[in-house]
């Protein structure tokens, strides 16, 4: 298998295979790159109808997270792990026990934490067998479930969205799509309806689509059918890939700003949503709250305010790219790809610098 040429597998480090048979442990943990600290990024246990499917999404994944963490100026390189199994009948103490073994294994070059398939309490067990585990409860005032400030980090997002594309100063009235009601959609719904907003919302479970019904007034549509409702916002909060060449034009929202990861099918749709007028703010600069409280947590280098402050300054980062999309014509996806590169390139020139020569 010709893997190194594969393009997915362009500018990953590493990437380790894990097997545990007694365990019934298979995972997958890319490493893209550490050039900016440790690989930080979660775990997801997806039934995967692939191995090729589980490490593509490694793949994307991990490299996500290092743009994700290089954007949010965090000290911290991108990495990802996926489990190959269902988490509602394949999680087992054993399993999570031998995933923790195997995280430690790679010695801090990774270090783990909870995402879709895995919970908090999942991340304790895990803990058992590696330090190089975050998103704890308890374990730190500015940690702990990353999704309430996943999910605040979207709301300002929403905001800086709606100031540039709809000349909105407030969401009081602004109509929001939430596809996915789970710990971040569901946390940006409460949030949205504190501010005023109107939502229509979707989830393939039906009991969370009642719950936003009764809390939140909330219209529900058919999960098939959210992408395309004509609103002024569609946020995208349930797995990735749902912005393709298939569903760009049928798109019916004038921004898109969600907290999903991987929200573009390919590269190519980022300026596909520009050519359609579509403000999209790039997922993993919008989504990015999650990982600066758990990589507070980590690093213990920040209190609870200095943390919600870092949240709050995703506003003004996706303000700024914004301002030079439009400035230049580029996608915004394309903007901030390219920064994003740019920081973790100048990180690997430094690395691989020579050492200073002795002078004496
Ligand atoms: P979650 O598992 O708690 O919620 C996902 C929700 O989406 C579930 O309620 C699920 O039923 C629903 N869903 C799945 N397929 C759907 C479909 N086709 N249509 C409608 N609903 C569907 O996960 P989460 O933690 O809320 O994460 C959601 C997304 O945000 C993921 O892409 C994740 O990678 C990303 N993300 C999460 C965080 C975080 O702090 N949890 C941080 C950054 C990014």
């Amino acid at each position: 298998m010709a893997v190194f040429s594969q393009t997915s597998y362009a500018d990953h480090e590493s990437v380790t295979f894990v097997r545990d048979p007694a365990a019934g442990l298979r995972a997958i943990v890319a490493i893209h790159s550490t050039a900016l600290g440790p690989a930080m990024g979660g775990c997801r246990m997806y039934a995967y109808p692939s191995d090729d499917a589980a490490l593509a999404d490694a793949l994307r994944l991990s490299r996500g997270m290092s743009y994700k963490n290089a954007m949010a100026g965090l000290p911290i390189g991108g990495g990802k792990a996926v489990i190959l199994g269902d988490p509602r009948s394949d999680k087992s103490e054993a399993l999570l026990a031998a995933f923790g073994r195997a995280v430690d294994r790679l010695g801090g070059r990774y270090v783990t934490a909870e995402d879709v398939g895995i919970t908090v309490a999942d991340m304790s067990a895990v803990a058992r067998h590696t330090r190089y585990v975050t998103g704890l409860p308890g374990a730190h005032a500015a940690g702990g479930d990353p999704s309430p400030k996943t999910a605040r980090g979207v709301l300002h997002g929403i905001r800086a969205a709606a100031r540039c594309a709809l000349g909105r100063g407030d969401l009081a009235g602004l109509t929001v799509a939430v596809q996915g009601l789970g710990a971040v959609g569901y946390k940006l719904c409460r949030e949205l309806h504190e501010q005023g907003a109107r939502l229509v919302v979707a989830d393939v479970n039906p009991l969370q689509v009642q719950r936003a019904r009764d809390e939140f007034g909330a219209t529900a549509v058919a999960a098939d059918e959210i992408l395309f409702q004509e609103v002024d916002v569609l946020a995208p909060c349930a797995l990735g890939g749902g912005l393709s060449e298939h569903s760009i034009p049928r798109l019916r929202a004038r921004v898109v700003a969600g907290g999903a990861n991987n929200q573009l099918l390919t590269e190519a749709d980022g300026p596909r949503l520009a050519r359609r007028g579509i403000l999209y703010a790039p997922d993993y600069v919008i989504n990015a709250g999650g990982i600066i409280a758990v990589c507070a947590e980590y690093l213990g280098d920040l209190n609870e305010a200095q943390v919600w402050a870092k949240v709050t300054a995703i506003e003004d980062r996706l303000t700024e790219i914004f301002r030079r999309a439009a400035a230049s014509g580029e996608a915004t996806s394309r903007i901030a790809d390219a920064e994003a590169e740019t920081i973790i390139r100048n990180a690997r020139a430094r690395d691989a610098a020579p050492p200073l020569a002795r002078t004496a």
